[in-house]
């Protein structure tokens, strides 16, 4: 079947065949297939939907665009975590040493900022000299000698993926079940990983916005998982409001740092451990939940979570001594300071348009080009439920820019709400 017939009998929302599916994937990865007529593809499955065949059919055809890695002989429990997409959302390059820390082996494909959400590719690429677009013979060779490393979607793991992703960024299909599921499941096969837990995001910045949305992606990215034999665990976490300090790009990883050293926020190690507790239980390293959190917190405070950090970024072709002393960066050349008109408490915060906020600051989009400033970000000072008092700054937001600091800062004022009587406590796991 022809692209354009392809296109026509999903617009008349009818079901394809597995051959139909393959066909059509490896007729866009070869380049066969026009980004214009995938962009009409996917704009047919974002309005009219997959049955679980067709997911899977699409699952297996991306895959097959690329190699699939095998880590069968190494004796360590290899496993992934991913995330739906936030703001702020920074657990991977905290939860990732650590799990190496601890013995698991973490073979991670992550994906560029998509849509409001951040992209954990984009932070670690704001570490001099790191690398995320190693040939697989390296990456294999890292994730066995050091125990982690984190890339980004290749021409030879799920190149399918790789173009499809930043084309739903560009068309705005992302928020589509099936595709989502695909994206993510896809990258996560190809991996060769036995264990996977995903951090399900759920709220305003969130691309689910309610729980009944969350289940039903849950529900698939199960049902995926099983069909390939990955265990696969789903974790539901609030995002309607950002997730730690910061959002941006060197900024997170700063804050990961200072995580990875043991002065992580609540919110943020929250997270992190309630993931971790997920695949030590998988990998049998830990019998219970108390005894899985207590091995995390004990490889954090000896330090070797942050060691293999360093470990990571240095295979990664990375400069250790800005990990070692981060204030050593380029400071950003601009900031915009936003602060409370009254006294009060925050009471909400837009996360998607603070998220979109992020993206308006470090990715610049020049002539069709992605550039990035790395400098970028926004720090938040207060989160939903604190008391401040008028004058008080409550968020700072920074980049090399001045007139997107300038546009961000005016934005803000109207993504962070300030009421007279303290909200109701926001609850971290849904
Ligand atoms: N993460 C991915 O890798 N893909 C998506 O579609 C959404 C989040």
């Amino acid at each position: 079947m022809n692209a354009v017939d392809m296109i026509s009998k999903k617009q008349a929302g009818k079901a394809h065949t597995l051959s139909e599916i393959e066909h059509f994937i490896q007729g866009y990865t070869r380049g066969d297939v026009l980004d214009a007529e995938m962009s009409a593809w996917l704009m047919a499955v974002y309005f009219k939907g997959m049955n679980d065949e067709e997911i899977i059919a699409l699952l297996k055809a991306m895959i097959n665009s690329g190699k699939q890695m095998n880590f069968q002989r190494l004796p360590n429990f290899v496993a992934d975590k991913h995330s739906t997409g936030g703001v702020g959302d920074k657990v991977s390059i905290i939860l990732g040493p650590l799990m190496a820390s601890v013995g698991l082996a973490i073979p991670m494909i992550s994906g560029r900022s998509l849509g409001h959400t951040g992209g954990t590719l984009d932070k670690l690429e704001s570490i001099p000299g790191y690398r995320t677009d190693l040939p697989l013979r390296h990456f294999r060779q890292i994730v066995e000698e050091v125990g982690i490393s984190m890339i980004g979607q290749t021409n030879k793991i799920c190149p399918a993926d790789k173009k499809m992703y930043a084309l739903r960024d560009a068309t705005s299909t992302i928020h589509s079940i099936p595709l989502i599921v695909s994206s993510i499941m896809s990258k996560k096969i190809a991996e060769g990983i036995q264990g996977l837990v995903i951090d399900l995001k759920v709220g305003a910045g969130a691309f689910m916005h309610d729980m009944e949305e969350a289940n039903e992606l849950a529900e698939k990215l199960k049902m995926a998982g099983e069909y390939f034999g990955v265990s696969t665990n789903i974790i539901f976490t609030n995002m309607d409001q950002p997730l730690g300090e910061y959002a941006g790009l060197w900024c997170e990883i700063k804050e990961c740092i200072q995580a990875l050293q043991g002065k992580g926020s609540d919110d943020l190690m929250d997270v992190t451990y309630t993931l971790g507790n997920s695949l030590l239980l998988q990998s049998k390293i830990a019998k219970d939940k108390e005894e899985a959190e207590n091995i995390q917190r004990r490889h954090l405070s000896n330090g070797s979570a942050y060691k293999k950090f360093v470990e990571m970024v240095k295979a990664h072709g990375g400069d250790p001594s800005f990990i070692e002393n981060p204030d050593m960066y380029k400071k950003p050349r601009y900031v915009g300071e936003l602060t409370a008109n009254h006294d009060g408490y925050i009471v909400s915060m837009d996360t998607f348009q603070i998220g979109l906020s992020v993206n308006d600051l470090t990715i610049l989009h020049h002539h069709g080009k992605r550039n990035k400033d790395n400098s970028g970000g926004i720090r938040f000072h207060k989160k939903i439920g604190e008391q401040v008092k008028k004058g008080q700054v409550i968020a700072t937001c920074f980049g090399n820019e001045k007139s997107r600091v300038n546009r961000i800062k005016s934005k803000l004022t109207k993504t962070i709400k300030i009421g007279e009587t303290p909200p109701p406590p926001l609850v971290l796991f849904l």
